[in-house]
């Protein structure tokens, strides 16, 4: 029986590119670590810090809420949790059980944001009723929902549960598009824009998805197994994911380097081109005069219905408790 090559006890996972075994604490240990590691090295979080979690039911998001309770008190900071129930049939009801499973056995506050009741619409029915793709309106709905919460926390980041195998292939898709401003986004972090957009932070940065759904599943966290229904979709993301662990068989460690390589050349790529400006009926950031939740939400249900979501997470913030924010941040060292 393979063996811990730090304690001795029975081994629970293999890290190929570092040619050791491990046994469950320790594996959860060196996952800790490497987050933590990205963390302080990428300059994420300060002390004092509010950090909200955008948690989606799978593995990734259960492994960053995971590692991120574990390092809270070390690093200082404070994390809310949202869920968004997207209304994606099944899938959704059981997202939801699970974030909501999570939360509590981790013990941080959960705002649960209700699509249908707070948006009026599913994800499906928003789809239909745009004529877009339901992954396109997702992306933007979740986009959105995320930002309004984190600002109306009053958070000073917003973490994301991407790991290194997703910002491969995200990397590599925008290039393949040539969409070189979509990768000046993909860095372990982007910055805030005071009053309309919350800085996005990445602490799986550096964390492989296998690695992260084994420290989920050793560490016994409640997460979804299924794929949405509508991953089906998302063709040119699978192929990519194939080639990127074709790569990873033969050198072990690609996938990692080449997101740090990224993050060195983060600054290199061009940014979104325009002036940041302010929506006009919800007060977040907008490329022109309306916001995009708005702008789609004007168009189909003939009013904008962001207000509606800031003013419905406000309620549910100061219900539990969150708002007002009472401690400032120290600067991120
Ligand atoms: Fe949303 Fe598409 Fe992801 Fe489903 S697969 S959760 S529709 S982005
Ligand atoms: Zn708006």
């Amino acid at each position: 029986m393979a063996r811990c090559s730090v304690c001795g006890a029975p081994a629970a996972a293999y890290i190929r590119y570092q040619r050791r075994y491990l046994c469950r604490d320790h594996y959860l240990g060196f996952v800790e670590e490497k987050v933590r590691r990205a963390m302080e090295k990428y300059r994420m979080v300060g002390k004092g810090y509010r950090v909200l979690v955008a948690l989606s039911g799978g593995k990734d998001s259960a492994a960053l809420l995971g590692a991120l309770a574990s390092l809270r008190e070390k690093l200082g900071y404070e994390i809310v949790a949202i869920h968004i129930d997207l209304g994606i049939y099944e899938y959704s009801v059981r997202s939801r059980e699970a974030a909501e499973r999570l939360a509590e056995k981790l013990g941080v506050p959960l705002i649960v944001v209700p699509l249908k009741e707070v948006l009026g619409a599913t994800i499906p029915e928003l789809a239909k009723l745009s004529g877009r793709p339901p992954c396109s309106v997702c992306g933007m709905v979740k986009r959105y929902v995320t930002n309004a919460a984190a600002v109306e926390l009053e958070a000073d980041a917003l973490a994301l549960g991407h790991n290194a195998d997703d910002l491969a292939v995200y990397n590599l898709k925008s290039f393949l598009n040539q969409d070189l401003e979509a990768i000046s986004k993909l860095g372990p972090k982007t910055e805030s824009v005071p009053g309309v957009a919350v800085g996005r932070i990445r602490p799986l940065y550096t964390v492989y998805e296998k690695e992260s759904f084994l420290y989920a599943y050793l560490k016994g966290l409640p997460f979804v197994h299924e794929d949405c229904p509508f991953v089906e979709n998302q063709q040119m993301e699978r192929q990519l994911k194939e080639v990127v662990n074709r790569l990873e068989e033969e050198r072990p460690g690609t996938k990692v380097q080449l997101v740090t390589k990224l993050a060195l050349r983060i600054r290199d790529y061009p940014r979104p081109r325009g002036e940041i400006r302010r929506c006009k009926a919800c007060g977040l950031i907008a490329s022109g005069d309306l916001c995009a939740l708005d702008r789609l939400t004007l168009r189909i249900f003939g009013e904008p219905r962001g207000p509606r979501i800031r003013e419905w997470i406000g309620e549910r913030a100061r219900e539990l408790g969150l708002i007002p924010r009472r401690a400032a941040p120290a600067p991120a060292s």
